[in-house]
């Protein structure tokens, strides 16, 4: 199954479960936008080469479409559609007023040099400058996009229009517009998740043995902020393996660490694990924060965790979603538990459409209440209909963005 097909097999399971009107159903399985670009750039060597781009607008049921765009050579069509339908459940889900889209470029950005990136960059606004604005589309980052790709593109997209327009892009350097806490934002609505999560199974923090797969932006911050709160993090891992103990990790100190040896293995007083042995340790909660599609129907059976926060996306095939529901293990989709990350990119928007700027107590505030409230309504969903958590978070965004639609009369 590709992500696309795998994406409307998401759809179809949420929408028999509550016998979703098959218009709006129909309605659901394409983009309402889908274009390709022809992206032009002038390299170095002073040739022209011409790279694939791609803008998928899923739905804008609830608000501007909202998605980020990822420059990768993997990057392809099929890809780009379900992003941007993931994005629409992702919004509905935390119920902020925004659709789902998502884009992409064909490209290997390690092989380009900065000019040819910041040129890239331009030449992509500017194919699809007329379809973006603050209250059309609003792209973001995503795999390898940066802040300062963020801020090329809107300097770009300001040019083509003529005018200021701040909240067209979002996850811009702070000076140029960027929020107070962005950066940890998904972790940071992860460890929301987290604590909900061990307070209705009735577990302590400081008893609770946690393995993070993934020390970057989402799983490193996760991890120091865990840590901080008092739970116990016994593994962490990034892409050379990862390290044990099951007494506790100092986590400054393993970050020292990887700075001084580009790793976190060999840290002082651990054993060193693969990442695939770091899924199957005996620890209360799993969090995969690096790569999608690792946990699978070949080694789900071998999961000991007894529950699974979802930082990455799309860390769990369909095939191991159904065995982890037989095993009574509970799993905090990515559609909820990483929504930190488009929430605050929201907070955004909204601070730029204002002319406002809020402090980081003032994110985290509202980041809080938004998290805690749709764990909550997840939660309850999957309590009324006897689901897993992912489908009642699909059922409650598909419930949401249907009955927008049916109320402005799309149907
Ligand atoms: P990142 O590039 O900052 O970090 C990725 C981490 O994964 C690194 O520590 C890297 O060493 C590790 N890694 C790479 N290959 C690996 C492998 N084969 N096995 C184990 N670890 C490996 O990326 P990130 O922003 O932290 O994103 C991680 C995941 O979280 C992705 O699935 C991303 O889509 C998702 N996510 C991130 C955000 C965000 O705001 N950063 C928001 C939503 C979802």
């Amino acid at each position: 199954m590709n992500a696309y097909e795998n994406a409307m097999e998401q759809l179809n399971k949420a929408a028999r479960v509550i016998n979703l009107d098959p218009n709006i159903h129909e309605l659901l399985r394409y983009p309402e936008r889908f274009v390709t670009v022809a992206v032009p750039v002038k390299m170095d060597d002073g040739n022209i080469k011409v790279f694939t781009g791609y803008r998928s607008q899923f739905n804008n049921a609830l608000g501007p479409y909202k998605g980020g765009i990822r420059y990768h050579s993997n990057v392809s069509e099929d890809e780009v559609k379900a992003l941007s339908f993931w994005m629409m459940v992702k919004c509905a889900t935390v119920n902020i007023p925004m659709g789902g889209g998502k884009g992409g470029i064909i490209v290997n950005p390690k092989e380009l040099s900065e000019g040819e990136l910041e040129r890239m960059s331009r030449s992509y606004i500017q194919k699809i400058w007329r379809l973006i604005g603050s209250d059309k589309d609003v792209p973001a980052p995503d795999v390898y996009t940066t802040p300062q790709i963020m801020g090329w593109m809107r300097d770009e997209y300001e040019k083509l229009v003529g005018h200021a327009d701040p909240g067209v892009i979002t996850g811009k350097p702070i000076e140029q517009g960027g929020s107070e806490g962005r950066g940890f934002s998904t972790a940071q609505g992860g460890v929301y998740c987290t604590r909900e999560l061990v307070n209705k199974l009735g577990w302590k923090p400081e008893e609770t043995k946690i393995a993070v797969q993934g020390f970057g932006n989402a799983g490193g911050f996760m991890a120091k902020i865990l840590a901080t709160n008092g739970y116990k993090i016994v593994a962490v891992s990034d892409s050379q393996g990862g390290i044990v103990n099951m007494d506790g990790l100092d986590l400054d100190q393993v970050e020292n660490h990887k700075k001084e040896t580009g790793s976190v293995i060999g840290f002082s007083g651990t054993q060193n694990i693969t990442n695939e042995e770091l899924l199957e340790l005996e620890v209360d909660i799993l969090i995969p924060a690096a790569l999608e599609g690792v946990i699978t129907k070949e080694n789900v059976r071998n999961i000991k965790a007894r529950a699974i926060v979802e930082l990455a996306n799309g860390p769990t095939s369909p095939e191991a979603d159904e065995i982890l529901k037989e095993k009574k293990i509970p799993l905090v989709p990515d559609v909820l538990a990483n929504a930190g990350g488009v929430t605050v990119s929201y907070f955004e928007w909204e601070q730029n459409v204002k002319g406002e700027h809020w402090t980081e107590k003032e994110v985290l505030e509202k980041l809080e209440k938004i998290m805690v409230t749709s764990f909550e309504e997840v939660w309850e969903t999957k309590e009324k209909y006897g689901i897993d958590m992912r489908t009642a978070a699909f059922v409650k965004a598909i419930e949401r963005v249907a009955e927008k639609m049916k109320n402005r009369g799309s149907i």
